[in-house]
């Protein structure tokens, strides 16, 4: 029988998490960002959730902070997930760009095509059940598709992303809310949906490709394999951990 490798505890993904965050954090990709950000942004919560939310980049107060969504965004973000008895711990938050752009312009899509690998990444190691994306950049780039959130707000749908399959739930981004009350209503319309959403669990998983089996075993070596690679005793890095890897 061809053998399945064993899936990654919740542990072991975590440190893996880590080190993406170690390979953002001395990220220079875009040079314009990485000129003008003070930190880079990964993202902060539960490494294990089931529930992941996935804004446009760091505003002013994020990239002093480090930490996503602290800003008046931020606040109301908090409030939604009360009202749904969450905490920001529960829940793992990020955004399409880990770093500011300056004067908060919007996007570009050098910088979202750079950044993506981090996110994919993120959604890869923590594996939530629902990917809730804030506003049209998050939209757009999970779904790969140029389709509007005001078209698509409150509509769940699944969706493949790498090897993963998401419950993704498209919703209003909340500083656009902060200014429109009718906005507000709807994106609060919206919020209070996702407890039945987190309630259906995660959609079927893709079948991995297995190799055919082979006709007949290989005998098993009698001797240990000439240049088999020793496996690290532990997946940890010398030194001191960087002050955001406590965020997850
Ligand atoms: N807006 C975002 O999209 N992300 C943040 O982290 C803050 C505000």
């Amino acid at each position: 029988m061809p053998t399945r490798e064993r899936e990654p505890s919740a542990s072991e993904r975590r440190e893996a998490l880590k080190e993406v965050f170690v390979k953002a954090r001395g990220c220079t990709r875009c040079s314009e960002l990485a000129a003008t950000r003070k930190t880079v942004v990964f993202g902060a919560g539960n490494a294990d959730a089931e529930l992941m939310f996935v804004g446009e980049a760091p505003g002013a107060s994020e990239d002093e902070q480090g930490v996503p969504f602290v800003g008046r965004a931020g606040r109301l973000l908090n409030t939604l997930l009360g009202e749904i008895g969450l905490a920001r711990e529960d829940v793992f938050i990020c955004n399409v760009l880990k770093c500011r752009p300056p004067g908060n312009r919007d996007p570009q899509p050098a910088e979202i095509a750079n950044c993506q690998e981090y996110l994919l990444a993120q959604v890869e190691l923590i594996q939530p059940s629902v990917i809730c994306t804030l506003g049209n950049f998050s939209t757009k780039l999970l779904r790969g598709d140029p389709t509007g959130i005001t078209r698509l707000h409150g509509q769940p749908e699944v969706l493949v992303l790498g090897a993963r399959a998401v419950r993704l739930y498209p919703i209003y981004h909340p500083a656009a809310a902060l200014y429109t009350p009718r906005m507000l209503e709807t994106l609060r319309e919206d919020f209070v949906r996702l407890p039945e959403l987190l309630a259906l669990g995660a959609p079927e998983q893709p079948s991995l490709e297995l190799p055919p089996e082979p006709a007949e075993m290989p005998p098993e070596p009698s001797e240990p394999l000439q240049g088999a690679e020793q496996a690290p005793a532990s997946g940890r890095r010398g030194g001191a951990e960087p002050d955001q890897l406590g965020l997850f």
